[in-house]
C-alpha cells in the first residue's frame, strides 16, 4: 500500500477568482455555456510574478483546477443525482462532474482574454467561467487542442449541450435599469443567457405553477418569474450595501 505521505498531501492555492457570480444558485453547470461570464484570476503573493505566466498568451484556452470551497466541508457520497437526469436517477460520483466529491476539486476549460499586471498585481482575464466569486485556484494548465479535444469521444447521459429552450423577457424597469449600467455593456445578454440555462433545481422544473426567484450578479439583485418555459425578469436593483 502507499506511504501515508502519498495517500494524503497538501495543496496550496496559487490564486483566487473574482467572478460576477456571488452565490452558487444560477451559476451555469459547465464553463462556456454563458460566454459573457468574465472573471479575473488574481495570483497569491507567492506567485505574483510575470515569470509564472510567461508565454501563456499564446494559448486561447486554459484548464483551471480549483477547489469547490463553498461546499467542500459538506462531504461527498458514492452516488449523486445529475441534474441532467431530472434529479431522479443516481450515478457514481466519479461518473459525474458533481461538486460534492472526495477532495472537492473541480476543473474548467475557460477562455483566456488577456494578462494584466496592474499596480503590482498579476491577473489573468478570463471568460466563459462557471465559478463562484472567491474560488481558490490550485493549478492552471494550457488547453491543448491536439490532445485534449478528443475525436470520437462520447459522453453517455451528458453527450450533448443541455437544451436551452427557455425564453427571457424584461420588465420596463429591468430594461431601463440595465441600460443605465454603462460599465456593464453586456449585462442584458449575460442575464438572458444565465436564465436560458434554467438555474432551477431539477426537481422544481416539473412544477407548472408560476414561481419567482432571485439571484445576484455583480452588485445587482435580479428577480424573475418562471412560467412554463419562460423567464420574465421583474426587477433589477443594486444590492443594498
Ligand atoms: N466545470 C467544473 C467541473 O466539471 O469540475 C464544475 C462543474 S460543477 C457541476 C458547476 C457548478 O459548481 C456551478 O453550477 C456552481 O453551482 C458550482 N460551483 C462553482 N464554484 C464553486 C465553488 N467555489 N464552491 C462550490 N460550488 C461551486
Amino acid at each position: 500500500s502507499l506511504e501515508p505521505a502519498i495517500v494524503q498531501f497538501e495543496v496550496q492555492a496559487i490564486g483566487h477568482i473574482e467572478s460576477p457570480y456571488k452565490q452558487k444558485f444560477a451559476i451555469p453547470r459547465q464553463p462556456r455555456l454563458v460566454p459573457e461570464a468574465t472573471a479575473k484570476l488574481i495570483f497569491c503573493d507567492a506567485f505574483n510574478r510575470e515569470e509564472f505566466v510567461r508565454g501563456i498568451e499564446e494559448f486561447t484556452h486554459l484548464w483551471l483546477l480549483f477547489r469547490f470551497h463553498e461546499t467542500a466541508d459538506k462531504g461527498y457520497s458514492a452516488l449523486v443525482r445529475p441534474p441532467r437526469l431530472g434529479g431522479n436517477e443516481r450515478k457514481g460520483v466519479f461518473a459525474t462532474r458533481a461538486t460534492f466529491r472526495p477532495n472537492g476539486i473541480g476543473m474548467s476549460a475557460v477562455k483566456l482574454e488577456g494578462v494584466e499586471y496592474k499596480n503590482g498585481q498579476l491577473a489573468l482575464l478570463l471568460s466563459g467561467i462557471d465559478l463562484l466569486d472567491g474560488t481558490p485556484i490550485v493549478d492552471i494548465k494550457p488547453y491543448l487542442p491536439y490532445s485534449d479535444a478528443l475525436e470520437g469521444a462520447s459522453a453517455g447521459f451528458a453527450d450533448t449541450r443541455p437544451e436551452t429552450e427557455m425564453t427571457v423577457s424584461f420588465s420596463e424597469q429591468a430594461a431601463r435599469f440595465i441600460d443605465q449600467q454603462s460599465q456593464y455593456p453586456e449585462l442584458k445578454g449575460f442575464i438572458s443567457n444565465v436564465l436560458k440555462q434554467d438555474p432551477r433545481p431539477a426537481y422544481k422544473k416539473k412544477k407548472q405553477q408560476t414561481q419567482s426567484y432571485g439571484m445576484n450578479l455583480y452588485e445587482f439583485n435580479i428577480r424573475w418569474q418562471v412560467e412554463d418555459e419562460h423567464n420574465h425578469v421583474i426587477e433589477v436593483t443594486r444590492e443594498k450595501q
